[in-house]
């Protein structure tokens, strides 16, 4: 299988190819063609498969393709465990939308908040981030979740084994009811399978 039979446009297409990327990994094949028909998904995915490229590509097609008119607002929200997972997440975000014009933030705890809220300020399309920090924006009123279009749980086991199982509770509550959802964990624990069914729509089952 090709990139070019997934579905995605060509800036896209064009931003895989200068990665050397010659072939989708699995959980790519799987989950790009679901996500962009708009289903939910519930992938069972260890760091290394490719996950990261296999929910941000075609993240950036929806978004791309459904272009906002008037002001940029948080569309699509990426929540990970730690701040270098955020970071990367980021990374991966610009390198695959660096020939689109969406915008996007990483938010994580343990720096200032200053340069955080400069940047959200700036109007970002995409936020990628860790649960506590984020919470501690929305109860500064420095970002409005209530217009998510598109929420990502990446590495869902490693924020419930750290805890962040209330934090996670709360961003959902703020989010708004219609939107889509996937959620990548290397490991199913009863506490995941709850969760996920708590808030997913008839996922469908990515395993590789
Ligand atoms: P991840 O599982 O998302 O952490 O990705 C692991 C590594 O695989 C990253 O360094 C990616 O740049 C790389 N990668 C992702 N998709 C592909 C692909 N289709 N072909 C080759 N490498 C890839």
């Amino acid at each position: 299988m090709l990139f070019s039979d997934l579905g995605l446009s060509a800036p896209i297409l064009r931003a895989v190819a200068a990665e050397g990327y010659t072939q989708p990994t699995p959980v790519q094949q799987q989950a790009i063609p679901a996500i962009l028909q708009g289903r939910d998904i519930q992938a069972g995915a260890q760091t290394g498969t490719g996950k990261t490229a296999g929910f941000t590509l075609p993240m950036l097609e929806i978004l791309e393709r459904q272009a906002i008119r008037g002001r940029r607002h948080v569309r699509a929200l990426i929540l990970t465990p730690t701040r270098e997972l955020a970071a990367q997440v980021e990374e991966s975000v610009r390198t695959y939308g660096k020939h689109l014009s969406l915008k996007s933030a990483v938010i994580f705890g343990g720096v200032a908040m200053g340069p955080q809220l400069a940047n959200l300020r700036r109007g970002v399309d995409i936020v990628v981030a860790t649960p506590g920090r984020l919470l501690d924006h929305v109860q500064q009123k420095s970002i409005d979740l209530s217009k998510v279009e598109f929420l990502v749980l990446d590495e869902a086991d490693r924020m419930l084994d750290m805890g962040f199982i209330h934090d996670i509770r709360k961003v959902l509550a703020l989010l708004p009811k219609e939107r889509q959802n996937l959620l990548f964990s290397a490991t199913f624990s009863r506490e995941i399978t709850e969760l996920a069914s708590s808030f997913m729509k008839d996922p469908v089952q990515v395993e590789v």
